[in-house]
């Protein structure tokens, strides 16, 4: 299946779900995650995607997990999406970052959840990763305020609050960087 995707241009990302910790089973081995990995890589997917859809991972197993998971993956482009649905998630991200991940799944506002996983949270939301990165100089491309404009209006849309912390008049009065 992947070869047929490739040769009709279209590029392949392997996502590994839960691949932190998963709400029906608990704990999930990391040998297993890194064995999946490898199957995703030995197929040629173009893109590897580990997903803490329940925001089970914490700071030190990003670190430990996803070096190794670098390491397999070598120059292919390998993204993290993590769930802030135990307060984890910045903690997370910076753990990852310091690991050499640099690709995040994210989204407008901390959009999303999901019906299988108790409690579950959005992704992390975009503006507030964006702006952190920012304040540690790390230059993302992103403009903030457009991010911001468009949780607004899907706020708007939806009737809902948004998840993410950064709005714009919180943006108004903090230090820009
Ligand atoms: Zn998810």
């Amino acid at each position: 299946m992947v070869a047929q995707a490739q040769s009709a241009g279209l590029t392949v990302r392997g996502g590994i779900q839960c691949a932190f910790g998963c709400r029906y089973q608990g704990n999930v081995l990391p040998s297993l995650v890194v064995d999946l990995a490898k199957q995703h890589l030995d197929l040629g997917v173009d893109e590897l995607a580990l997903a803490d859809s329940t925001g089970m991972a914490n700071p030190l197993i990003i670190n430990q997990l996803m070096a190794e998971i670098l390491t397999l993956s070598k120059q292919k482009p390998t993204i993290l999406h993590l769930h802030d649905t135990e307060g984890k998630g910045m903690a997370n991200l910076f753990a990852a970052l310091q690991c050499g991940v640099r690709h995040f799944d994210t989204a407008f506002g901390g959009l999303g959840g999901c019906v299988f996983i108790e409690g579950a949270t959005g992704n992390l939301a975009t503006e507030d990763v964006v702006w952190m990165l920012a304040q540690m100089g790390i230059e993302t491309g992103i403009d903030i305020e457009k991010i911001i404009a468009v949780s607004e209006d899907l706020s708007q849309v939806l009737g809902k609050k948004m998840e993410a912390k950064i709005t714009r008049k919180i943006l108004a009065k903090t230090i820009k960087y």
